[in-house]
């Protein structure tokens, strides 16, 4: 079983016998743990000696009128699953052990990035992202911290910081673990209905599509105005309420991904579609990376 630690400083202590001798890899999560997350410890251990998974549902990426409060917590589950995959500590404060003041006085904005997709439709969002991941990035100190592609802008604006604030943190993103039928795996599934849970994975399928018809180059003479049109259109039909669906330049070699929400250039061969929808109570996100070869 991994040790669970509810206070910073109890938790700096048990990582001092580390420091300098064996690495650290953080995987920080809001609890209510999947295969998705699990699949972040996996990677994690390939990375470093020792894995710190942190949960905490961290009020300041939440909105007024957000789903904070309803947010599932199930610690001592997650605990359990976190033993099967080998995790070795649990990083889980309380909102006044992370914020003594609340909202914290000091910010950490990674600028332009933050304010385009799910920065549009959930203001300061990412500004409480960036806050807490440098906070847990100065508690636990690690070597690498894994994050999921799912979450791409989240990612990009990660790489960033880390690049802006020169932490000497090694950022890993690990793939989108999916249900059987295509559905990005997200805590927020449980807030379908079993009549929405059957409509929610045509938001893949409308992504591989999609990718499908970029590959064949058709957007070159159309533009991917008509493209995303017709996309929007289908999942509008299917039963969601499309916030976003973009494309942008991706970087996959590197999975430095802060690109992803650069302007996108039509020339480019790494592009990612990232979409984020509304299906009853549930705003599922999801992305899809496509390799479009360039002619000669
Ligand atoms: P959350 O608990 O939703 O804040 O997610 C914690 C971490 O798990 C983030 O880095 C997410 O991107 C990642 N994650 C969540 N769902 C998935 C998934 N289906 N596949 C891969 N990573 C995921």
């Amino acid at each position: 079983m991994p040790t669970i630690y509810h206070h910073i400083s109890a938790l700096r202590h048990a990582l001092t016998l580390y420091y300098g001798r064996q690495s650290i890899a953080l995987v920080p999560t809001m609890g209510n743990l999947h295969d998705g997350h699990l699949e972040l410890v996996r990677i994690a251990k390939q990375h470093a000696d020792i894995v710190v998974v942190s949960i905490f549902v961290n009020p300041t990426q939440f909105g007024i009128g957000e789903d904070f409060d309803s947010y599932p917590r199930t610690l001592e589950d997650d605990v359990a699953k976190l033993a099967t995959v080998g995790a070795d500590y649990v990083f889980a404060p309380s909102i006044d052990e992370m914020y003594p003041v609340l909202p914290p006085p000091t910010s950490v904005r990674a600028g332009e990035i933050t304010s385009q997709l799910c920065g549009q439709s959930r203001p300061g969002h990412f500004d409480g992202v960036g806050i807490v991941v440098s906070k847990l990035f100065n508690i636990v100190q690690p070597d690498v911290a894994v994050f999921g592609q799912k979450d791409y802008q989240q990612l990009a604006i990660i790489q960033q910081l880390v690049r802006d604030l020169s932490y000497p943190i090694k950022i890993i993103g690990a793939p989108i673990v999916r249900a059987e039928d295509g559905l990005a795996l997200s805590s927020r599934n449980q807030y379908l209905s079993d009549s929405e849970r059957k409509i929610a994975p045509v938001l893949h399928q409308e992504l591989q599509r999609l990718a499908e018809q970029l590959k064949n180059s058709e957007y070159r003479e159309q533009g991917f105005e008509s493209l995303l049109t017709a996309t929007k259109a289908r999942i509008t039909e299917a039963g969601f309420t499309v916030d976003y669906l973009d494309i942008k330049t991706a970087q996959l070699d590197s999975l430095e991904a802060n690109e992803a929400t650069g302007n996108c250039n039509i020339n480019s061969e790494n592009l990612v579609i990232l979409v984020a929808a509304w299906l009853g109570r549930a705003r599922l996100l999801d992305n899809q990376l496509v390799t479009v070869k360039l002619p000669l």
